[in-house]
């Protein structure tokens, strides 16, 4: 609303309810944004770790090429003395990329070997996965270096190449980012820091990723360790993270402020109602055919002292949201009596009073008794009160709310539906409640002259009318045409600009007067 920016936020009131509403509003966004971060930050980093497990996988293959090709042309030397075949094998080792030696052994004895030459020692066949491949945390000649070694077996004879794990270690650490790489060779591993273990394989984390080798038998493990992925959300994410935290702030902020300035509504309506600043704008409801101003509608208006004078639509239905709309009423009505009854010589016989009232009032038990008190300001037969029922909201017609417009009939009010044709207020409304006046809204008299449309629908509230016995109003006459219209379609009475716009108490008398004078 224009008016409710220049109110003062009182400090230091917060409700717990306006604490919860606000931290809420805060935290939607990360509630809602971060597991989305955290789920698709997990699937970057296991896609992370599929490529590092296949690049590996691939690598080590390409090392072990090697090895079967050293082996597999060294196999035809098996079965010569070691002396006539070591010179040519360790051409062999040294010419082959990523070699270090090469072994030959026959019934499960070494009997050959590039470093030693002739030897006799026993071969431990443990060692190698499915016969073929074994990683060794080191040997006779660099206990404390890793070693890849392949067997080519041929029946009793084999020919072993050992590679060393340097290289595979280089390549495990070979890029910063990569997730942590491991190398199984069966029941052996080895990780980034060359170190193999005969251990069941590390727990690698959740966005591990598993690779298996189909040319030999190793697999590659690559994965993260814990915090991992929160380091990646903090170091890719950060600027997403810092958007969702200043969305929440946002939203605090908008919904605080929206509190607040309901909060300072009500204490500023509260106020105002202490103070009279409501006061009630009259205007003439008049016979069509005699032009008499049979009766007045109360418009309230809101004098406030710095804004100046707040139409109804502004905060009326806030009022009504609120339930400030009762003691607004309630003062409202007291003044219109007590305004009315001090010009109350000047005002016709059996003057019309209508008083807007939303339908959650009617339900309010002591509405009957206000009406009463109205009504005993004025002497019998003075006025007439009318109550003007309007809809914003569907309204259920209780037995205990019949009961209640029982007791306002008996207290001598009548009831007119308001802005028929729009809104709420039919047909059923009309039987529910027994309303004795129907008020055309002003959006169908604009049309009148010139719609077909409104021309029909006016024609079929006529109708019903005439049917249920039912006086019209029509509101919103603003030309001489509009009510002249009106007239020959039988409405019996016209409000509108054409007649006064509403006015303060002492114009309305005025005018009033005025209009008496030039009629007799
Ligand atoms: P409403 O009951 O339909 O009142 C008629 C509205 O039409 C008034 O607007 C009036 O000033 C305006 N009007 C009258 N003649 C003409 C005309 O010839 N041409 C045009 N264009 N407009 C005309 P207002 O005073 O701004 O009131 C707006 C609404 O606020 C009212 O509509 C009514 O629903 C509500 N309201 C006003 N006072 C009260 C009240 O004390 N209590 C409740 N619950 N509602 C109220
Ligand atoms: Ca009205
Ligand atoms: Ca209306």
């Amino acid at each position: 609303m224009l008016w409710n920016h220049k109110f003062k936020f009182r400090k230091n009131n917060y409700t717990a309810g306006h604490i919860i509403v606000v931290l809420l509003a805060f935290s939607t966004p990360l509630l809602i944004g971060t597991p989305i971060l955290y789920w698709q930050s997990g699937k970057a980093l296991y896609r992370k770790a599929q490529t590092a497990s296949r690049a590996t996988v691939n690598h080590v293959d390409s090392i072990l090429d090697n090895a079967i090709e050293a082996t597999e042309e060294s196999s035809l030397l098996l079965n010569k003395p070691c002396s006539e075949i070591v010179e040519a094998l360790r051409i062999k080792a040294t010419t082959t990329s990523f070699i270090r030696s090469l072994i030959i052994s026959d019934q499960g004895i070494v009997y050959c070997s590039t470093v030693y030459g002739e030897a006799k020692r026993p071969l431990n066949v443990h060692y190698f996965h499915r016969d073929r491949l074994a990683l060794l945390s080191g040997n006779i000649v660099t206990p404390d270096r890793a070693i890849l070694v392949y067997q080519l077996k041929k029946n009793d004879t084999s020919v072993i190449a050992t590679i060393d794990g340097l290289h595979v270690i280089q390549l495990l650490n070979s890029n910063e980012m990569t997730p942590e790489t491991t190398l199984i060779v069966g029941s052996y591993w080895m990780g980034r820091d060359g170190k193999v273990h005969n251990t069941v394989v590390r727990e690698a984390g959740k966005e591990s990723a598993y690779a298996s080798s189909i040319k030999y038998p190793f697999s590659v493990q690559s994965g993260y360790g814990k915090g991992a992925l929160l380091e990646y959300i903090l170091t890719r994410h950060l600027p997403l993270l810092a958007l969702l935290v200043a969305l929440g702030g946002l939203s605090a902020f908008a919904v605080n402020r929206l509190a607040m300035s309901a909060r300072n509504m009500t204490a500023e309506i509260k106020r105002a109602i202490r103070n009279n600043e409501f006061m009630p704008y009259y205007q003439p409801v008049v016979r069509s055919d005699t032009q008499e101003w049979i009766g007045a509608e109360v418009l309230v208006r809101w004098a406030h002292p710095i804004e100046g004078l707040i139409p109804p639509d502004n905060f009326i239905p806030f009022m009504e949201r609120s339930g400030l709309i009762i003691p607004m009423t309630t003062g409202l009505m007291e003044r219109v009596a007590k305004e009315l009854a001090a010009i109350q010589k000047s005002l016709p016989d059996d003057f019309h009073i209508g008083i807007n009232i939303s339908s959650a009032q009617l339900a309010e038990e002591d509405l009957a008794s206000q009406c009463r008190q109205f009504l005993e300001q004025f002497p019998a037969g003075k006025v007439q009160l009318v109550l003007e029922l309007t809809e914003r909201e569907a309204i259920e017609p209780t037995e205990e709310l019949q009961e209640r417009v029982g007791h306002l009939r008996q207290a001598g009010v009548q009831i007119a539906l308001d802005d028929f044709g729009v809104g709420h207020s039919n047909l059923n409304y009309l039987q529910e409640f027994h309303a004795d006046l129907l008020k055309i809204d002003r959006s169908f008299v604009a049309g009148i002259i010139n719609s077909d449309l409104s021309q029909h629908v006016l024609q079929s509230i006529i109708d019903l009318a005439i049917r249920l016995n039912l006086k019209i109003v029509a509101e919103g006459i603003e030309t001489q045409e509009q009510a002249d219209y009106l007239l020959e379609k039988g409405i019996h009475l016209l409000q509108g600009y054409y007649f006064s716009a509403p006015v303060p108490v002492e114009t309305f008398a005025d005018l009033l007067q005025k209009h008496k004078t030039a009629k007799s």
